[in-house]
């Protein structure tokens, strides 16, 4: 029985670095798609949200001082920054099954080690695996 660390070594003398198979491939294309998929129903719903809040603060704006105004302007400012950051993470998570299918996504820019599936899922724009990651925060 070979243990996962004795397989890097073993007889695969022209390998330059490590490789990732076709079914590790296809998990994080599929990590990648349902994430895309949660945030644009994210982005959706957001979008139905913002409809409606901004629907209800000008049917209910008859009595409005200037700081309801201004109360109002900042929750719908702070709305739309959601909906971006949402469309922003689907930019991301985009781009990364493009560099996926040129094979150049999912590497630890440090290291050269393939980076976690479920690391890859959770962060898309993740370019460190965890260890180099966290000797890049304690500098
Ligand atoms: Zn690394």
């Amino acid at each position: 029985m070979a243990k996962p660390a004795d397989t890097r070594t073993a007889g695969r003398k022209s390998a330059p670095k490590a490789t990732r198979s076709a079914a590790e491939t296809e998990k994080i294309r599929a990590a990648l798609a349902a994430r895309r998929d949660e945030l644009r129903a994210e982005y959706d719903r957001t979008l139905s949200e913002i409809t409606e809040l901004q629907r209800d603060r000008l049917t209910d704006s008859a009595g409005d001082d200037q700081a309801d105004t201004g109360t109002k302007t900042f929750e719908r400012e702070q709305e739309i920054s959601l909906a971006n950051s949402i469309l922003e993470r689907i930019t991301q998570v985009e781009r990364a099954l493009e560099r996926l299918d040129e094979g150049g996504y999912g590497w630890c820019e440090r290291c050269g080690n393939p980076i976690p599936v479920e690391r890859l899922a959770a962060f898309p724009s993740a370019t460190l695996c965890v260890t180099c990651k966290q000797l890049a925060e304690r500098r």
